[in-house]
């Protein structure tokens, strides 16, 4: 069971993050988090030094942040990574957010920091993980237009271009949306579980009680049950999926 997408960093998890961590390593086989935010790059750092071979990070600057950020910031941001490349799996999150970004300027250094992780990751040969939220669109053709390799596009939910998914080697990563979103549905129909992964986004996306890695579980459940395969045959699918794409 792996979670390939949450935020451990979370200030929701300030009070009992080591307690739930060695938790999940009870019943879990890695978490890949998430820093999406430069400010908590030195945490995530040592997440994965404490737990290193079960807390895995990808690091990138989301895309509702950016206005915090200068170009100066955002390449001090890239050189830290660089230089800790070794103790990354992963470039992002990273991407386009029409939703909470409606402003033209912003759209604008949104995409010029989207294009700017694309090389980075191209140059530290590390895979893409992808935010896209009323942008999918725009988000695909600018992955196609960079010839980008490995791409997880997390969270994806926009069933109308599940079949252009589809044509691509693209990874998508489900989480407990699946539980009520028949747009996610939609989507693992048409892709199937070779490109699956598991995910939970947690602490963001509640569904009802505290949501934390352990959520993956239901994720599994559900996918199970709308493939009609058993939860051990899709935790094993997503798990591989999940270690290949990450090289983990
Ligand atoms: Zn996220």
């Amino acid at each position: 069971m792996i979670d390939s997408h949450c935020h451990l960093e979370n200030q929701d998890y300030d009070k009992d993050r080591e307690g739930l961590i060695e938790n999940c390593r009870k019943e879990m086989d890695a978490i890949i988090t998430c820093c999406a935010n430069p400010k908590n790059l030195d945490l995530s750092l040592q997440l994965v030094e404490k737990y290193r071979g079960f807390v895995f990070l990808t690091a990138g600057l989301h895309p509702i942040h950016i206005e915090e950020f200068s170009e100066e910031e955002k390449e001090n941001y890239f050189a830290k990574l660089e230089e800790n490349k070794e103790k990354m799996v992963g470039i992002g999150e990273c991407g386009l957010d029409y939703h909470w970004i409606k402003n033209e300027k912003l759209r604008e250094k949104q995409k010029q920091f989207f294009l700017d992780h694309i090389k980075l990751a191209k140059r530290l040969k590390l895979p893409l993980v992808i935010h896209s939220r009323k942008a999918e669109k725009e988000c695909l053709e600018i992955l196609k237009e960079q010839n980008a390799k490995n791409v997880l596009l997390h969270f994806f939910s926009n069933q109308k271009l599940r079949e252009e998914v589809a044509t691509t080697n693209y990874y998508v990563s489900l989480n407990t949306a699946i539980l009520r979103s028949k747009g996610v549905r939609q989507i693992l129909k048409t892709l199937g579980t070779g490109r699956i992964m598991t995910e939970t986004d947690a602490p963001w996306m509640g569904f009802g009680e505290r949501n934390t890695p352990l959520a993956v579980k239901k994720v599994i459940e559900k996918t199970a049950q709308l493939e009609k395969k058993t939860s051990e045959e899709i935790d094993r699918t997503t798990t591989n999926n999940a270690i290949k794409f990450f090289n983990l």
